[in-house]
């Protein structure tokens, strides 16, 4: 859109009836440009294996024939295959789905927030957060982290005694800085929660690519029902092209979700897909194990170049000592390769690609930062 036509339509939006909190917001924004190599949103670049992909297709053929049907409003094969993937003594009752976790936050918020209720998460952290609180009209709290970006049970138990919100969100492993929290924080912060009986939410979109040893939210939620885990299979699964996105909770959560859910919110698509990639997460997880390996490979590459990349649970690599970043971002560019400028400043966020994407990327940084005199 040309300059004149872009303010003429954001005067035109000026004038509609739009509710006070939404007006002067931005949409989401993670700039969808393409180029050979992308590495800006923390999708899965290695792909749906073959296997999965085969019977994937054969599931969606298989549902076509009822497709003049409405789907199974309650999803239980989906729920029933999700629970047994995930373990720790679930059951489909603990289960909730939609299309992405980022519809689990919002119908969360949709149940839980809303006027006059606040949700506090620590920044930087997830983008969505503060968008899915405006389109709720649910009051966002930024809380705070130490300068190095970490988060201290004592620090975290405080800030939520004090503000007693509603609702808290902890992403683990954070996204953008990547690093997993250590679950004492989870525990902390549920314990400062009592008195408010605030919901907790621990974002796990990226559980599956942590070390090992590095413990999930689901082994804190016996006896902790207002415990929220939230998973996606739009990392580890590669299906962030397919929506789904899910919950592991006490079953009265579910109930409460069932409140404000629309009709019929998962298609008969959706839950035939990853029903059938559930069955084949094992051929999923050889893909899993490679991309942490690249993602290892950027965090020693970028530390050989003197840079200072976060410890990473996820896979991305977030990375500070960037003198310039916005330059770097384009230089990538130019060459092909497309990252995140996540806005915080000297720092950059690389999504862990194929070992070939990887090396492109680390070439380049090489020569970048080359060029910049290092
Ligand atoms: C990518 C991501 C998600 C996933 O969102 P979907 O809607 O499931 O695709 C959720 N939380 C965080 C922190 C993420 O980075």
């Amino acid at each position: 859109m040309s300059q004149e036509t872009q303010a003429a339509r954001l005067e035109r939006l000026a004038r509609l009836p739009l509710r006070d909190n939404l007006r002067g917001l931005k949409p989401y924004g993670a700039p969808q440009l393409d180029a050979p190599v992308l590495l800006n949103v923390n999708e899965n670049t290695h792909g749906v294996p073959s296997d999965a992909r085969r019977a994937i297709m054969r599931a969606v053929e298989r549902s076509l024939t009822e497709l003049n049907r409405y789907p199974d409003r309650e999803f239980t094969e989906l729920r029933e295959s999700l629970a047994r993937y995930l373990g720790h003594g679930l059951s489909a009752d603990n289960i909730w789905a939609a299309n992405g976790s980022n519809e689990v936050l919002q119908q969360i918020l949709q149940a839980f927030g809303g006027p006059a209720r606040t949700v506090l998460s620590f920044p930087p952290t997830y983008s969505m957060y503060p968008l899915l609180a405006s389109g709720t009209n649910t009051e966002y709290l930024s809380g705070e982290r130490a300068s190095d970006f970490s988060l201290s049970a004592v620090s975290a138990a405080e800030q939520v005694a004090a503000a007693a919100p509603q609702l808290v969100i902890l992403c683990s492993p954070n996204n953008p800085t990547g690093t997993a929290l250590d679950l004492e924080v989870v525990r902390a912060v549920y314990q400062a929660s009592e008195a408010a009986q605030s919901i907790v939410i621990v974002d796990e979109a990226y559980a599956e690519f942590a070390h090992p040893g590095t413990p999930s939210a689901l082994t804190l939620l016996p006896g902790r029902e207002r415990l929220i885990v939230s998973r996606t299979m739009s990392k580890a699964f590669a299906l962030a092209g397919a929506r789904l996105g899910y919950l592991a909770a006490a079953p009265e959560v579910t109930d409460a979700l069932r409140l404000v859910r629309l009709p019929y919110h998962l298609s008969a698509l959706t839950q035939a897909t990853a029903v059938a990639a559930l069955e084949h997460s094992e051929s999923l997880q050889a893909n899993v194990e490679d991309i942490k390996r690249q993602r290892d490979r950027i965090v020693d590459g970028l530390r050989a170049l003197g840079l200072q990349p976060a410890p990473s649970d996820a896979n991305f690599v977030f990375f500070s000592g960037v003198q310039n970043p916005g330059k770097i971002w384009q230089g990538l560019l130019d060459a092909g390769v497309l990252i995140r400028d996540v806005g915080i400043p000297g720092s950059l966020r690389v999504t862990a690609g194929t070992e070939q994407e990887t090396t492109a990327f680390l070439e380049n940084m090489e020569r970048l930062l080359a060029a910049e005199g290092r």
